[in-house]
């Protein structure tokens, strides 16, 4: 590989020694990184990354040393700490340290928890954001986060807390109805009992589901479904986790923008998934 550094066009960053920059690396697909992540990994001497990062991006950093943080069981909180503090360490080591996590770092992703850590022990830091799984991973299904005719707002829920159980704090009633577009990160677990408090809470079981797992790498898998069906069929698609669930009408538009399916060159499945009896340049 060619190891151009610095890149071209813009005064970039530099990495400096006893630095850490906190980046996200996107949901898997390596060109979803950006630009400040490539500048990152063609500078730092030590890469420590998630479970969720592709390995192919490492590559991306031949020079660095490539350190694996993902959890692997135990206690997350009592992990969580030592990951921060090994950032600390190699910070004060005087390293270029390059904290790699999958998606953006403050989605979901203890991101802030860490870059705390950091700060509270002078270490200096910077943010990189990267493309977060629920909008990205979403978009590679050809589902549109928002779309005009569906969805005003859109809601992103964690289907964890940090006891592994469903987020007892959620108040689902008013998730249900205060938006018509929900993504779940972490949902797969217990996705039964989040479809049974939509359902109580008023959401219909014909409203249109979709799962995308692995979403944007080369094993994505896409499930289209429905609230009340969505449990049976993540069982028999023996679908596994990682796994972005979206609940709403927004899931009908992949009939006509899986970009994806179509790149064989078939037609779309329907070009008024709506039903609007419209096309959208006469909207
Ligand atoms: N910071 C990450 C989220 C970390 S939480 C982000 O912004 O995307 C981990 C959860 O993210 C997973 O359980 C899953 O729900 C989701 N996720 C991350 N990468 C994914 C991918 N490639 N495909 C599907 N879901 C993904």
């Amino acid at each position: 590989m060619t190891h151009d550094f610095p890149l071209p066009g813009h005064d970039w960053p530099m990495l400096q020694p006893g630095w850490v920059w906190l980046c996200g690396a996107g949901p898997g697909d390596p060109g979803l990184l950006t630009l400040h992540a490539l500048n990152a990994l063609r500078q730092a001497d030590v890469v420590i990354y998630d479970a969720l990062v592709q390995e192919a991006i490492l590559d991306w950093a031949p020079q660095a040393e490539h350190i694996y943080a993902g959890k692997r069981g135990g206690k997350p909180s009592a992990k969580q700490r030592d990951i921060s503090l090994h950032l600390v360490d190699l910070a004060r080591a005087g390293k270029r340290v390059l904290r790699l996590k999958g998606g953006d770092p403050f989605v979901f992703g203890r991101g802030g928890e860490e870059a705390q850590t950091l700060v509270q022990h002078n270490i200096p830091i910077r943010i990189i954001p990267g493309i977060s799984a629920g909008i990205g991973g979403l978009a590679y299904a050809g589902i549109p986060v928002t779309h005009r005719d569906v969805n005003q707002s859109v809601t992103f829920v964690t289907g964890h807390d940090q006891s592994g159980n469903t987020p007892g704090s959620l108040d689902w009633t008013s998730i249900s109805k205060g938006s018509q577009v929900i993504v779940i990160y972490m949902g797969m677990k217990h996705i039964a009992q989040i479809a049974a408090h939509l359902i109580a809470a008023g959401r219909s079981l014909s409203e249109p589901a979709a799962v995308v797992t692995t979403a944007t790498t080369k094993d994505q898998q896409v499930l289209e479904t429905t609230l009340g069906t969505i449990v049976e069929d993540i069982a028999a698609a023996n679908l596994e986790p990682p796994a972005i669930i979206c609940i709403g009408r927004s899931v009908l538009m992949r009939q006509v923008l899986d970009w994806q399916g179509m790149a064989a060159g078939d037609a779309p499945r329907n070009l008024d998934p709506l039903g609007r009896g419209r096309s959208a340049e006469s909207a």
